[in-house]
């Protein structure tokens, strides 16, 4: 397998003789605006999961307040879902574009948890 580089955004392999870390200019305008938009809110993004890392551990220290960690968990789902910042490693390994989507599809399931873990604890309590 060429182990060649790769276009950061959509990981596409690059031509041998290409300069640009890019395969296109559009995949480098999306990259671009994606760097801003992480820059932009990178410490609300920290802050926001700070918050809610602390509600998932309030049940930990204190019993009974197990709905800390749902709306805990709910919280990090929804915060991934609007700034879907991966590591750089996941950026590495997979590009932007798939290492955003990833995200994306792991906040989806922390919501949906979340819900069904307020439904569950609301009809069973
Ligand atoms: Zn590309």
């Amino acid at each position: 397998m060429y182990m060649g580089r790769k276009c950061k955004y959509c990981n596409k392999v690059l031509d041998y003789m290409e300069e640009d870390e890019y395969c296109s200019l559009e995949c480098k305008s999306k990259s671009e605006r994606f760097l801003n938009y992480y820059k932009k809110w990178k410490v609300i993004f920290y802050s926001m999961i700070l918050v809610f890392i602390v509600l998932l551990l309030i049940p930990a220290i204190k019993k009974g307040n197990g709905y800390f960690a749902a709306y805990g968990l709910g919280g990090v789902g929804i915060t991934l879902f609007i700034f879907p910042f991966s590591t750089p490693q996941g950026i590495e390994m997979y590009g932007i574009r798939k290492a955003k989507f990833i995200v994306k599809v792991l906040a989806l399931v922390s919501i949906l948890l979340t819900i069904f873990i307020i439904l569950a604890t609301r009809y069973n309590p």
